[in-house]
């Protein structure tokens, strides 16, 4: 068994040794909203916004951008599941800005190792063989924070499968201070109507 996995393993059983009737929760979530975030490790969104287990749904991806796959959990988090207040937030020093769809394309046609990065930017160092699927893919990147949100918010505010009452916040969080900074434009954008 893999180190990682022992030490998840291990932690898991103290978790549910303390379990307490956590067991009892319902599905639904009991304070009515969801956040689509970022998957950046430094995110810990039980904890920058106070959850424990039952509140809410947390969705998150690369850069915590409104795909269609997060929308398709969000429209399933309101219709089947009562949440009615929903949360875009971003964060400074995002991988997704370092790079755009022309250089992923790049790095994955020359290998699928991972690559390094430095002032210049990123490098392939696998051996290969890589593949041109990446060529097929938008990754979604983010050239200006604020504006990502912006965009996310004001795509999933006007989508089909969207109730016009739903509220859509916009929110970069802070990595230097863990601070949640509004986005103005977007919270303008994620009005409920
Ligand atoms: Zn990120």
């Amino acid at each position: 068994m893999s180190k990682i996995v022992e030490e998840v393993l291990a932690a898991n059983a103290g978790y549910s040794a303390d379990f307490g009737d956590k067991g009892a929760l319902p599905m639904p979530p009991g304070r009515h909203f969801a956040i689509l975030t970022c998957m950046d490790a430094r995110l810990d969104p039980g904890k920058y916004a106070g959850l424990a287990e039952g509140d809410a749904h947390v969705i998150r991806n690369a850069g915590g951008r409104a795909s269609d796959d997060a929308i398709r959990s969000l429209v399933i988090s309101h219709k089947l599941l009562g949440t009615n207040e929903w949360f875009v937030i971003h964060h400074t020093d995002c991988g997704m800005e370092t790079f755009n769809n022309d250089i992923m394309a790049d790095l994955l046609k020359s290998s699928l190792e991972t690559a390094t990065v430095d002032a210049s930017g990123w490098h392939d160092i696998g051996k290969g063989p890589g593949s041109p699927e990446g060529c097929y893919i938008n990754w979604l990147t983010i050239a200006d924070n604020a504006a990502s949100v912006v965009e996310d918010v004001t795509r999933i505010k006007a989508h089909s499968l969207v109730p016009n009452y739903i509220p859509v916040y916009g929110y970069i969080y802070d990595c230097k201070t863990g601070q949640l900074v509004e986005v103005p434009e977007a919270i303008a954008a994620g009005k409920a109507s």
